[in-house]
């Protein structure tokens, strides 16, 4: 049994990596000439600058594979306030609470905001297709809650708008505990025990450590090969591979494809056109990733905490802000203060894709007016466009998620963020079930 895995993200990678653990043959093949898709350390000058994930969250699956990459040297935890999230309110910052439990106890609402959230337990549960992440929580706490606490951080996860987004596949934790409970509160107090906060972490010289060192143990890794054409003959893929100054063509049992969708939907328009039609519909938003440097003495209101997400009603400029520098250190000079900054997504896609000139001034005076910052410009800036950044988990994912699973009996897989979820953790806690999945096939492949 053979298996083509396209695309080297971590998706991919962590597939490959799990298959090789229980024997199984791949070709895992990656277009560009490096690894780790949406991960991506940039260094310039002597800052070190995340363009796509910042951090991770310390899962056990990332644990074990930290521990057999022998990566635990590199690790860098964040500092101790990273628990500390802010959420812009009323033009300014004001701290979230850092638990469910907690925001009932703290100051964040007033009396009557918590009465309402309090009734959550007695609405009754109910199934509603396609019901959006904004309108489960103000059906279920009132639209304060959803407004200040969730909404914000659907931008901040998805690039995502809470009004599109579905809970079942945005926040399906969420979902479950209202049917299994009857109310997300009595859900959370009955799972109080369970529920372990997960360390945040990233590495010293930043997130691509990780796809790095992952690759680095691949013995069928192929950087360079694009596969421009998946064609079927006799129940078995055929995958056309263009190399630098080659063109190979491989016959496959099993494909996995582990790219953004928009791309694996261009590969299939010949040999499953439902699925491909169903995939070129799922929506990556653009969004702009703004990287800002200011010396730390002419910060009046200095960054302590993991960053600040700003709700829609606030009408910021930008969606939100990672600290970088208060998370983990050598990120940029000591007297100095990093932010990475997201502008545009679902809700502003149109900000994403500004001038250059006019996003670095919004940004940096968004950040000056914030931060009480003295500076008329700052000691550097950095933009990067995602053109498509993050699936939407919103009405149009459903069909092809259900066609994928269909496809499944094909011998066709998907293990990619818009199937997966979309964190790092997600991908590879998806691709270690993937391969154990298609190790259970193994025998019946073998006999066919
Ligand atoms: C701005 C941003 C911030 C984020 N922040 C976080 C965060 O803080 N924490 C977190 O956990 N997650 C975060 N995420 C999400 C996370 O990074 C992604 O969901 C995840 O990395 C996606 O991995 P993937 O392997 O599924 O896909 P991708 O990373 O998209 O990888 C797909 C790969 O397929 C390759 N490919 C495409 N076409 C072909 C072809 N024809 N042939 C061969 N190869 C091909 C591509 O070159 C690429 O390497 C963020 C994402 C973005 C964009």
């Amino acid at each position: 049994m053979r298996v083509a895995i396209i695309g080297a993200g971590i998706s991919g990678l962590a597939l490959a990596y799990y298959l090789q653990k229980l024997g199984i043959p791949y070709d895992l093949f990656e277009a560009t000439t490096h690894v780790g898709g949406n991960i991506r350390t940039v260094k310039v000058h002597e800052y070190l600058l995340e363009m796509g994930p910042n951090s991770l969250q310390s899962t056990p699956e990332l644990k074990d594979l930290v521990r057999e990459l022998k990566l635990e040297r590199e690790v860098m935890h964040a500092a101790p306030e990273h628990d500390h999230r802010y959420v812009l309110r009323a033009g300014s910052y004001t701290r979230l609470p850092s638990s469910p439990f907690s925001l009932l106890s703290s100051d964040f609402f007033s009396w009557k905001s918590k009465y309402r959230i309090l009734k959550e337990k007695d609405v009754p549960p109910a199934d509603i297709d396609y019901e959006t992440v904004a309108q489960f929580f103000e059906r279920r706490f009132g639209g304060k809650m959803a407004a200040y606490t969730v909404s914000p951080f659907m931008p901040g996860i998805y690039a995502g708008d809470p009004e599109k987004l579905l809970i079942k596949k945005a926040l399906p934790r969420l979902k479950e505990l209202e049917m299994r409970y009857g109310s997300v509160l009595k859900g959370l107090v009955q799972q109080k025990n369970s529920y372990v906060r997960q360390k945040t972490f990233s590495f010293a010289k930043g997130m691509r450590t990780l796809p790095k060192a992952i690759a680095g143990k691949l013995i069928s890794l192929h950087t360079e090969h694009r596969v421009e054409m998946i064609t079927r003959s006799q129940g078995k893929y055929i995958i056309s591979c263009a190399s630098p100054g080659d063109y190979d063509t491989e016959e496959y049992n099993l494909l996995v494809l582990a790219l953004p969708a928009y791309q694996a939907a261009e590969l299939l328009q010949y040999t499953f056109p439902g699925l491909s039609a169903a995939m070129q519909n799922i929506h990556y938003p653009p969004l702009a990733v703004v990287h800002t440097v200011y010396n730390r003495k002419d910060v009046t209101h200095s960054p302590k905490g993991f960053g600040a997400l700003h709700p829609q009603l606030e009408s910021a400029f930008a969606t939100g802000s990672v600290w970088s520098s208060s998370v983990f250190d050598g990120r940029c000079r000591p007297h100095e203060v990093l932010f990475t900054t997201f502008v545009g997504g679902s809700q502003s896609p149109e900000k994403a894709l500004m001038e250059r000139p006019k996003l670095l001034q919004g940004v940096h005076e968004e950040l000056s007016a914030l931060h009480g910052i003295s500076a008329d410009k700052p000691n550097f800036q950095h933009a990067y466009l995602w053109k498509h950044s993050i699936p939407q988990y919103d009405m149009h994912i459903e069909d092809a998620h259900t066609m994928a699973k269909d496809l499944e009996q094909e011998g066709l897989f998907i293990a990619a963020n818009w199937q997966s979820g979309v964190s790092v953790a997600n991908c590879i806690h998806y691709a270690k079930e993937l391969a154990h999945k298609i190790n259970l096939k193994r025998p019946h492949v073998l006999n066919s």
